[in-house]
């Protein structure tokens, strides 16, 4: 049915991210067959977020990005599909082994009736998944990932969660009772991909659209931790949802982005998993066996003596001036932990192209160092003490893997000054350690 589509086509990659395929040209009989839809969107995520650059520039006059938010909302985007490379998605596996053991009735997978009510399902399902996730605190852990940056641009929209992926699959089991897998396989990434373009606020309103449809307008208010913002608007692709089940709320006052306690921090593991100790820790203050296990399974503002999802009277006020953090950090150094993400992003692209060509063992290997790497320009970005030292061991693995690694390109021109990089930072390290020595012995001299 689309074996005549050229699904690496420029129109096919950007119409997925607006979700304007036809099911003519989406529809697969085997899930083989289905294009890896979220991947190759990559260079249209590149291209908008350039262009929303260039836009909120000349708009508003000033960028609509930082670069430690955003290098930290892209770092999570990649950390959050480094899974995939060593085993297809928890989503797609579960819903293959129901599909395959209990399926009731078998759907044709080329009926765009079937493409239809896959569209609806996957929305419906992903509503619940989400409000599932904002609802119960140890779901939430793995959530307030995506609602840590404390600005609202498309590179928001890529900062995902590591975690989530191990529980979201079950919301999606009961389709797998009926709905073909090759087609959730399509649905499942093109939902995902409608939520880039909507992480803008360059967009303000869209008409009567945003009756229907998750709009900019709409998921704004999700991200606000404005009181009149939280636990709102759920929905994916459709808003009607939300509507429905009584979580909608248009937007009205100026919306602060960003979690309710905000983390002021861009050490990306940080990131990921910071509120799974923050729970475990709450849950210790409790003495009854029920009070540890809610602390779990209520909201996240949940409290002895307090209804299910808590309240919100211990929030800080919402005045609408708030400023989001911004490390005060030199010129160079931006330059530098730009140029060594650039050069992490490309072997990070390296790896997911040539995923089905190397060993378990070299993916693990590189899956580390990519973590590494990432882990160590959040430090430099927070300029945490031990910064120096991590980085200093990163760029040694760096140059061994460069030198012995079986990913062959590894950006060679870039090769020879990251060397030089390496030698001259060793040089002035080992200089700025003698200098320090000096210090301390002239001083107890
Ligand atoms: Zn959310
Ligand atoms: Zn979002």
């Amino acid at each position: 049915m689309a074996g005549g589509v050229e699904l690496g086509s420029v129109s096919t990659g950007f119409r997925s991210i607006f979700f304007m395929l036809t099911p003519n040209e989406s529809s697969f009989e085997k899930v083989e067959d289905v294009p890896q839809y979220v991947e190759q969107a990559t260079p249209f995520f590149i291209v908008l977020m350039v262009l929303e650059l260039v836009v909120g520039v000349l708009k508003t006059g000033a960028p609509v990005v930082t670069i430690s938010d955003g290098l930290t909302s892209v770092s999570a985007g990649m950390i959050s599909r480094l899974p995939t490379l060593l085993m297809r998605s928890c989503e797609l596996s579960a819903y293959l082994y129901v599909w395959n053991h209990y399926h009731l009735v078998e759907l044709p997978w080329d009926s765009a009736w079937t493409w239809w009510l896959t569209f609806l399902g996957v929305d419906f399902c992903y509503y619940w998944l989400h409000r599932f996730a904002h609802e119960v605190a140890i779901l939430w852990a793995a959530h307030q990932v995506h609602h840590s940056s404390e600005y609202y641009n498309l590179s928001t929209a890529l900062r995902q969660s590591l975690t989530q992926q191990l529980t979201s699959w079950l919301f999606y089991m009961p389709l797998a009772l009926v709905l073909p897998p090759s087609v959730f396989a399509v649905h499942i990434q093109l939902n995902l991909l409608y939520q880039f373009w909507i992480h803008t606020e360059l967009i303000r309103d869209l008409g009567p659209l945003e009756w229907i449809f998750n709009t900019p307008k709409h998921h704004r208010v999700h991200h606000g931790r404005n009181l009149y913002c939280i636990d709102k608007n759920y929905g994916g692709i459709l808003i009607i949802w939300d509507r429905l089940f009584g979580t909608f709320a248009s937007e009205t006052d100026k919306v602060i982005y960003g979690l309710v306690f905000p983390i002021r921090t861009f050490e990306i593991l940080y990131v990921q998993l910071h509120y799974y100790l923050y729970l475990w820790k709450k849950s210790k203050t409790y003495k009854t066996i029920i009070h540890k296990l809610a602390t779990f399974s209520n909201g996240p503002s949940w409290r002895p003596g307090k209804p299910r999802l808590g309240d919100h009277v211990n929030n800080p006020k919402v005045t609408g001036k708030e400023v989001p953090h911004d490390p005060s950090w030199s010129m160079p150094l931006q330059v530098y932990v730009v140029v060594h993400f650039l050069l992490v992003l490309g072997t990070y692209h390296e790896l997911i192209e040539n995923k089905t060509m190397l060993s378990q063992l070299t993916l693990l290997g590189m899956t580390c160092y990519v973590l590494l790497t990432l882990t160590s320009l959040g430090f430099i970005i927070d300029q945490r003490p031990r910064a120096a030292v991590l980085e200093m061991l990163r760029c040694v693995v760096m140059v061994t893997l460069h030198r012995y690694s079986c990913i062959k390109p590894f950006l060679p021109l870039l090769a020879v000054p990251t060397e030089a990089f390496v030698s001259l930072s060793l040089l002035y390290w080992a200089l700025q350690s003698c200098s320090q020595l000096l210090s301390i012995k002239k001083k107890a001299a």
